[in-house]
């Protein structure tokens, strides 16, 4: 059994009354590992070791902080195996995807670095021949990051990276089912050298500790990753003390398929998109409109190529696709299958867990494709967040920009069309933060990524992530 402890103020304790939580292995459904479980007292002292911490660190100069971020980076990808493989343990995905996740995270530290040296602020001349006005940045304070399992470390280091990079010190509530890779990477900040209580983080329940960190007069800005619905309570609870929220929340991401698209090249992004990391991805794959003149052999195609998806145990093979990480969301995928069977839609593949010895104690299922969908089932509704994708044919461009918009969730869209006019318009047209055409990568490192409508508001990635975590200030000079 692992048992791994929680940093406050530069120790790695037990929690104060020796609570524990249990993190499951997806792949066998077995007890594998024991974190600490903090109560009132634990998140209390964390956030007063954050807070003891900031003005040392507001104090240093961008470049100082950087060396940290920099060096917690290159320990990050020196133990990148090590990392992923508790991360492929606690979340089901296969390993080189969990290390390709680690990888990702030693780069979004070194980015952070580097982008926290580039905050210029501006001077604005004034009427007055005499007179100035200097923009300038400063912190925020002490930040609580929470985070879901999904990308244990990539949704984190976004947090932390942003915030240590804007001079803020920060409480981290690390995702229950998927702490252990997270404790590592901030093993790898620890062993940095960065100052005690620059960073905190503590494992326990969400809804414990999500009120201790809203209620703190001392925590400044909340950024939460997680569902719509956790996130309306996230921003309720900020409002007594006017903090500062970035909510990054759920999605229904629709694909938009034209005609006049490389169809080969849209089913390879169809199928990467809908089942990796078994759907659980806030901008996986939902909903799938496609040009009726294409319908049937695009899903020809996308049926016969996710068919050919080998599942397992990404510890033990090279597999695509590992279990799912929760029985939870097995239970999801499998109420939205039989919604849209019970509506009259059919699966063109999946629609059950697979057969076999070795599938039979994890959260396995196999990836579904259901044709024939429509906006009265939960599928088209609904986030899955599950490897279950619902297909249907639209007949012009108004009315697949509709169909498309046709949700509460505004996250991101996919458009595959190889015609520039019919690009812009729909992607225009789509009520999301990201829009990706002709590939399925709506989030990179250097550009902002956040959403619109129900999926909540606020920037991770790009210089804007890092904004989240500065107060403008305006000194206006007169030169005597
Ligand atoms: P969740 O909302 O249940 O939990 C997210 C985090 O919030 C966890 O760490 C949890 O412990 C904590 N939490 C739970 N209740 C809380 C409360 N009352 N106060 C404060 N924190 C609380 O979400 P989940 O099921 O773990 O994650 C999946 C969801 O996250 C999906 O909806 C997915 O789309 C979304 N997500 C969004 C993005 C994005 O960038 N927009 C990225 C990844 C995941």
């Amino acid at each position: 059994m692992i048992k791994k402890t929680m940093l406050i103020g530069g120790n790695w304790v037990e929690a104060q009354d020796k609570d524990t939580l249990d993190v499951y292995n997806p792949a066998t459904g077995e007890v594998f590992a024991q974190v600490p479980k903090a109560h009132q007292p634990d998140v209390t002292k964390a956030i007063h070791a954050a807070n003891q911490a900031f003005q040392g660190w507001a104090a240093q100069s961008p470049f100082h902080r950087g060396g940290y971020l920099r060096k917690a980076s290159r320990l990050v990808s020196e133990r990148k195996e090590e990392i992923a493989k508790l991360m492929t343990q606690e979340q089901g995905k296969p390993f080189k995807e969990a290390l390709g996740e680690v990888e990702k995270g030693a780069d979004i530290l070194r980015y952070y670095a580097e982008e926290g040296e580039r905050v210029y602020g501006r001077i604005v001349p004034n009427e007055e021949a005499d007179m100035e006005s200097r923009v300038t940045y400063q912190p925020v304070g002490v930040s609580a990051a929470i985070s879901p399992w999904n990308y244990p470390i990539e949704l984190l280091a976004w947090k932390i990276g942003g915030a240590l990079a804007a001079g803020c010190t920060i409480v981290a509530k690390l995702p229950s089912e998927t702490p252990l890779s997270p404790l590592a990477f901030a093993q790898c900040l620890y062993d940095a050298g960065l100052p005690a209580g620059t960073i905190n983080a503590i494992t326990g329940s969400g809804s414990e500790i999500g009120p201790i960190l809203f209620d703190s007069k001392i925590v400044k800005k909340v950024a939460f990753t997680g569902s719509t619905e956790t996130g309306r309570q996230v921003l309720a609870g900020c409002v007594d003390n006017f903090k500062k929220v970035s909510l990054e929340l759920g999605g229904s991401l629709p694909m938009v398929v034209c005609k006049d698209c490389n169809v080969e090249e849209a089913v390879k992004g169809a199928v990467r998109r809908s089942f990796r990391n078994m759907g659980q991805i806030c901008i996986a794959i939902n909903r799938i409109y496609v040009d009726a003149s294409i319908y049937e052999q695009f899903l020809q195609m996308f049926t016969e190529q996710t068919q050919a998806l080998t599942i397992g145990n990404g510890l033990q093979e090279d597999c695509n696709l590992g279990p799912m990480c929760t029985k939870g969301g097995l239970k999801t995928a499998q109420k939205h299958i039989a919604d849209a069977l019970q509506k009259g839609a059919k699966t063109t593949c999946g629609g059950k867990e697979p057969q076999g010895e070795k599938y039979k104690k994890g959260y396995y299922f196999e990836p579904t494709i259901i044709r024939d969908a429509n906006h009265e089932m939960l599928i088209m509704k609904e986030e899955t967040f599950g490897p279950v994708v619902g297909v249907m044919p639209f007949k012009d461009d108004q009315q697949a920009i509709q169909l498309a918009n046709d949700s509460v969730y505004g996250l991101a869209a996919i458009v595959y069309t190889e015609n520039l006019s019919r690009a812009n318009t729909i992607s225009k047209n789509i009520d999301a933060g990201n829009v990706a055409i002709n590939n399925v990568d709506a989030g990179v490192l250097f550009a902002p990524y956040g959403g619109w409508k129900d999926s909540g508001f606020g920037h991770e990635h790009g210089p804007e992530g890092l904004y989240e975590y500065l107060l403008i200030k305006h000194i206006r000079i007169r030169y005597l």
